[in-house]
């Protein structure tokens, strides 16, 4: 047993790992220094110039940083990665590495809420169009993409519309137009789905949900697959990062260009956090699934709940794609519900004791949002119904307690609601 062929379930504790490097210590230390001291100007000379590695300054680089990198990269099968202060700095930096002024991102519809916004009201005041599709219909996306398309982009499983995409035939579809697919995998993890092998060539988090656990510190990450050629006349900026790092030309062009230059850069105590939040993803995310799936059984059966939308039920449009794609691991542990009216969301709000309410997601805690009244409230009614959010969704994300206890919470908050 070598460590190339570690099981995913070691890789998230041990993968990259190096206390060889740090004095034993068993846990990655915090390298809570904005620079590093260097004896001599030729070595400073040499790592500016990238003949030496090494460290010079936070916002560039950090050895903590570093091993979140390294350990996130090998979880996904990536060729490299960078972190990043939060998920809306990944897909800033990924997205802004490859588009300029009079380009055109195809992006499926379901999508988080801040990625919406930066889409359709930041990146189209610097002149990027971004055209959003009905994420399942690849006949949409096929009808949108045109040669100044520089990317697609769609999320594993839409929140909170709880759609899948097949990942292939988008990928495919990129590629026979001469454009990468980037994915946020956010929602599914690498546990649950790795998209390098079902053809997209970057992958983006929000490190801040399931890969973290605790809510205890935000965070993102950008992972190459290395494989995207990035074709002259239609990358011209690309030309020189190949011709310097080949297949690493992509992460160095985020991280060369946008990443120290926007100062996206992650924080050295929170790629810690998250580091200790990874070596249990394995565990988390196995009882993650087996939870949620009995969440949904048992508030179809309720008698206060109107409708339940989850992946992982057999009458969801979701379901086959879901299925073949996280390959019988599980269906993510999302799902929305429907009860009788907004006033009746509220109600079930206030009377739930264990489940928290708040704006997060993928924590190791059961949490209840209801997204028409809270983050979507700047939303035009129309852009919310077209987001899949109505006034009657409430939306939870299934935790890791002991199940009777996150089953009795609901039942005796949907009695109080439903009166
Ligand atoms: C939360 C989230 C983001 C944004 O991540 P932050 O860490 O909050 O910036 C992006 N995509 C998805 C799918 C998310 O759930």
């Amino acid at each position: 047993m070598s460590k190339n062929t570690w099981r995913f379930g070691t890789q998230v504790i041990h993968g990259a790992q190096t206390p060889e490097q740090w004095k034993s210590a068993t846990q990655v230390p915090i390298f809570q220094t904005a620079s590093h001291r260097f004896d001599t100007a030729e070595e400073l000379a040499e790592v500016f110039a990238g003949k030496k590695p090494g460290f010079i300054y936070q916002r560039l680089r950090n050895p903590t940083n570093q091993t979140l990198e390294k350990r996130l990269c090998l979880l996904e099968g990536g060729l490299d990665a960078v972190v990043t202060s939060s998920g809306m700095a990944a897909i800033t930096d990924a997205v802004l590495a490859i588009c300029r002024t009079g380009d055109e991102i195809v992006s499926g519809n379901s999508l988080f809420m801040s990625t919406f916004l930066l889409y359709n009201n930041v990146f189209k005041k610097f002149g990027i169009e971004v055209k959003l599709v009905e994420t399942s219909d690849l006949n949409a996306w096929k009808a949108a993409v045109t040669p100044k398309t520089k990317l697609l982009f769609v999320e594993t499983i839409g929140n909170p519309k709880m759609d899948v995409p097949d990942i292939r035939k988008l990928a495919d579809l990129a590629h026979a137009n001469h454009a990468p697919l980037i994915v946020d995998n956010t929602l599914a993890t690498p546990y649950l789905f790795r998209p390098f092998e079902y053809g997209a060539d970057i992958v983006v988090h929000s490190t801040t949900k399931y890969l973290n656990g605790h809510g205890s510190a935000v965070g993102g990450v950008v992972v190459d697959a290395g494989r995207f050629d990035w074709p002259d006349d239609k990358y011209p900026d690309f030309k020189i990062y190949k011709e310097r790092k080949g297949p690493l030309a992509y992460i160095d062009k985020v991280w060369r260009e946008i990443h120290i230059n926007f100062g996206t850069s992650q924080a050295p105590m929170h790629s810690y956090l998250t580091l200790i939040g990874l070596d249990t993803l394995a565990l988390r995310m196995e009882r993650h699934q087996s939870n949620a799936i009995k969440v949904a059984e048992f508030l179809q059966k309720h008698p206060t709940v109107k409708w339940v939308n989850f992946p992982g039920l057999p009458q969801s449009p979701a379901y086959a794609t879901a299925k073949a794609q996280f390959e019988g691991k599980g269906y993510g542990a999302l799902l929305t519900f429907g009860l009788a009216s907004e006033k009746a969301c509220f109600e079930f709000i206030r009377n739930v004791k264990l489940i928290y309410h708040l704006a997060n997601l993928g924590d190791c805690k059961t949490l209840v949002i209801h997204p028409w009244s809270s983050q979507y409230v700047s939303f035009a009614e129309t852009a919310r119904h077209a987001n899949g959010i109505t006034p009657d969704l409430v939306r939870i994300s299934v935790g890791i307690e002991a199940i009777e206890d996150i089953l009795e919470d609901f039942d005796q908050a949907l009695r109080q609601a439903g009166e």
